[in-house]
């Protein structure tokens, strides 16, 4: 009989004990639109951890998708592994409200947190848009079900006493193609509710149309966030938009964007991807202007689904949890 070399043998027993050496994880996260600060951010984090693949053998590969709500689906139906998800959106999920009354999705679980977003509401100058009120009459794309400013841009035409149905045009389309909706005079305003700087908005601003922010008065801010946990209030930066109409920062509310999983996902998976981003938080930020504000402390603010086990298992094991 042929002798068997050692590795073989190896292999021959790894099999036989049930553990596949050789295995390799691979993990997608769902993102957003390619113009949105979702996509080059999952981008970032996937360098990270394809830079240990060896090491740890995971693959990550990233998909543009709709944005939060269908991430929050996505992750449920085990089509992703991670996703990008608002924390308001995360908190109505894993709760049961909203695009998922009564239907509280329990399999949902926080990884880490990552920035903040504004609501940004961006109107051409023509149409005179210098408030939420203003809006009314006019086309507005709220953006396509399936992403988190959807959901928002509801939330303030209620706290503002506006019926999306009679008072105004809504238009449902993706944040990637509203820039150049707007200026090509097809619609009057949209939202987006995403970090700054971003894609799209600069786009928008480029224009041979004059744009403006549209800034949310203190009052719904108030109101939305005495009425929500989830909101709180937030600046647009403008000096990051060179050619923008607005002279000052921005009053509106916001959120923070989180990377999600499911239960169902391993804890060895979400270890190893959590300790990678953690152990490089200062490369991951240089790798998009609106990550630069990241700190381990305020990557653990706005998570209102229990940790994932490997999440939870790396804070604990860095100090960023005790108990
Ligand atoms: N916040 C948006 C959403 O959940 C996506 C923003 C982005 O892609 O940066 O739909």
């Amino acid at each position: 009989m042929k002798r068997l070399s050692i590795p073989i043998l190896a292999l021959v027993f790894f099999t036989f004990c049930g553990v596949d050496a050789f295995a390799v994880d691979f993990v997608t996260m769902g993102t957003g639109g390619v113009t949105g600060v979702y996509y080059p951010t999952g981008g970032a984090i996937s360098k990270l951890v394809n830079q240990k693949r060896k090491e740890y053998n995971l693959r990550m590969t990233v998909e543009s998708t709709g944005g939060s709500v269908f991430n929050v689906n996505s992750l449920m139906n085990s089509d992703l592994e991670l996703g990008i998800v608002q924390s308001d959106l995360q908190y109505q999920a894993y709760n049961g409200q909203g695009d998922w009354e009564g239907k509280p999705q329990k399999k949902l679980r926080a990884v880490f947190a990552i920035h903040p977003e504004a609501v940004t509401i961006l109107a051409a100058a023509d149409s005179n848009i210098k408030n939420v009120a203003d809006m009314k009459g006019k086309v507005v794309n709220i953006g396509a079900p399936g992403t988190g400013q959807r959901v928002n841009a509801l939330d303030l035409f209620q706290a503002a006493g506006i019926d999306p149905e009679k008072d105004l045009r809504i238009e449902g389309i993706k944040p990637a193609e509203a820039a150049g909706m707007l200026q090509d005079g097809r619609i009057d305003a949209f939202f987006y509710t995403v970090g700054h700087p971003n894609g799209s908005v600069k786009e928008a601003v480029a224009g041979a149309r004059k744009v403006n922010f549209v800034p949310v008065s203190e009052n719904l801010v108030q109101k939305l966030t005495a009425e929500q946990p989830y909101y709180a209030p937030a600046e647009i930066p403008v000096n990051q938009y060179p050619g923008v109409v607005n002279t000052e920062n921005v009053p509106t509310f916001g959120v923070k964007a989180t990377i999600c999983s499911s239960s169902d996902v391993s804890e060895d998976v979400i270890y190893k991807i959590t300790k990678t981003v953690f152990e490089n938080i200062d490369e991951l930020r240089k790798l998009h202007p609106a990550l630069d504000v990241l700190t381990r402390e305020n990557m653990l603010q706005g998570l209102s689904a229990p940790l994932h086990p490997g999440a939870e298992k790396y804070f604990r094991e860095a100090g960023l949890i005790k108990k």
